[in-house]
């Protein structure tokens, strides 16, 4: 007999290596790579064995993949390291998880606090959804922490914000918002897709939960939508155990695998594409057809010194302004032939919106104007292409405003 292979506490990994090894539940296979579990159910091996799943006395074995599932258990567990959270829950998109996180802290009577600036369907949930069931929100500027602290009340149970935000990558305090919701026995909950798990760590800065949408970085090829819900053990017991496995919104085990080895690539590829956002900012800032440029790794950023407290990259998405309007804009991005149109971000292909008349078309142009999101204003998403390609590309759609975009810059 040979001793087994000795083998570590994955939380003592670094993360690119929690990302290939952890979480790892392998068959009597012993296959290399991750096992598909497609299946809705599980046998037990006798009628006592399938009362004490039910009772929770073998948590080690599964009942129903509504509940959980073997292939999903393994995304699960590899995102809770890579997080550093007591636990985690896959969902189907990351609008489920965001519902989920949401609602299952919250009943009538409650009141919940959230940033402006928030994705179109999470500015549904706060500002249509939640009220319908009896809970009141109050919309803040996230920027100002004292708005924060004047939307507080005594029934506020939650606080809720995306940083950076879309499409204008504005920067909020995390640990300045989680002080004063605490300070009110409030919670926290973190939208971080736009920062990617690699890049800001929420619940290290205080937030109580985290979620993403595992549509955009995590799977990072334009597949599979899914969501997942991050935070201490003692959370999703009390506010998201049961929601999910009563409501449903589950993740499925095949789009849970396609996650699950997409996050072995998540650190190699989110690096790529930070690089190639960096220096694509730099050239907008200085091509003369661009008003600004919003990218949260510039020294320009309106919030440079908390981008360097709180994260350690800008990310993936650069937002700049074209002079010229929205026809300045579209024809520009009409010019494009490597960056894509649309309003998808986090893949490996580079993709580009123009925010005003897709994401946020259904806001009123004041609403919009507060949110400082302009005519001219488009959204890229880097990719994983060559950043010369990319850089060529949007010089050559640039050149094509010619003398009207010069004749805007005098
Ligand atoms: C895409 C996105 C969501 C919603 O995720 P889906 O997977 O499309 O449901 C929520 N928040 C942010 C910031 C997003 O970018």
């Amino acid at each position: 007999m040979t001793t087994p292979r000795k083998t570590r506490d994955p939380k003592t990994l670094r993360p690119a290596t929690q990302l290939v090894h952890g979480g790892s539940m392998r068959s009597s296979f012993e296959e290399t790579s991750e096992a598909l579990f497609l299946t809705q159910g599980y046998l037990y091996d006798t009628m006592e064995q399938a009362e004490a799943r039910f009772k929770g006395e073998d948590s080690a074995g599964f009942i129903y993949s509504r509940f959980a599932n073997p292939t999903v258990a393994m995304f699960e567990r590899r995102m809770a390291l890579l997080e550093g959270a007591e636990a985690a829950r896959a969902t189907a998109s990351g609008m489920a998880a965001v519902t989920a996180a949401l609602m299952g802290q919250l009943k009538a009577g409650d009141h919940i606090v959230a940033a402006r600036a928030l994705f179109g369907s999470c500015l549904y949930v706060v500002e249509e959804l939640l009220p319908r069931f009896g809970v009141a929100s109050t919309l803040v500027d996230g920027a100002d922490l004292a708005q924060w602290r004047a939307a507080m009340r005594p029934n506020t149970k939650t606080t809720f914000l995306e940083s950076p935000t879309n499409p204008t990558l504005e920067v909020i305090d995390i640990a300045g918002v989680a002080a004063i919701a605490h300070r009110h026995g409030a919670t926290l909950v973190v939208d971080n897709v736009f920062a990617t798990p690699l890049l800001q760590h929420p619940l290290q800065l205080g937030a109580d939960c985290v979620v993403y949408s595992a549509t955009k970085h995590i799977d990072g090829q334009g597949r599979t939508l899914g969501g997942v819900i991050l935070a201490s053990e003692a959370f999703i017991n009390e506010h998201i155990h049961n929601f999910l496995r009563q409501t449903g919104p589950c993740l499925s085990p095949f789009n849970a695998w396609v996650m699950l080895k997409s996050l072995e690539t998540l650190p190699v590829r989110v690096a790529a594409q930070v690089r190639s956002a960096e220096k694509i900012a730099d050239y907008l800032a200085d091509h003369p057809g661009v008003s600004r440029v919003l990218y949260p790794g510039r020294p320009d950023h309106p919030q440079a010194a908390l981008v360097k407290r709180q994260m350690s990259g800008g990310g993936t998405l650069v937002t700049f302004d074209v002079k010229g309007g929205k026809a300045a804009a579209f024809k520009m991005a009409n010019a494009l032939s490597i960056v894509g149109i649309s309003n998808n971000l986090g893949d490996a292909k580079s993709l580009l919106t123009h925010p005003a008349t897709t994401t946020h078309q259904r806001l009123k142009p004041e609403v919009r104007a507060n949110l400082g999101i302009g005519e001219g204003m488009v959204r890229l998403s880097v990719g994983l292409e060559d950043v010369d390609d990319l850089i060529e590309d949007l010089g050559h759609a640039l050149s094509v405003l010619g003398a009207g975009a010069r004749r805007a810059a005098e």
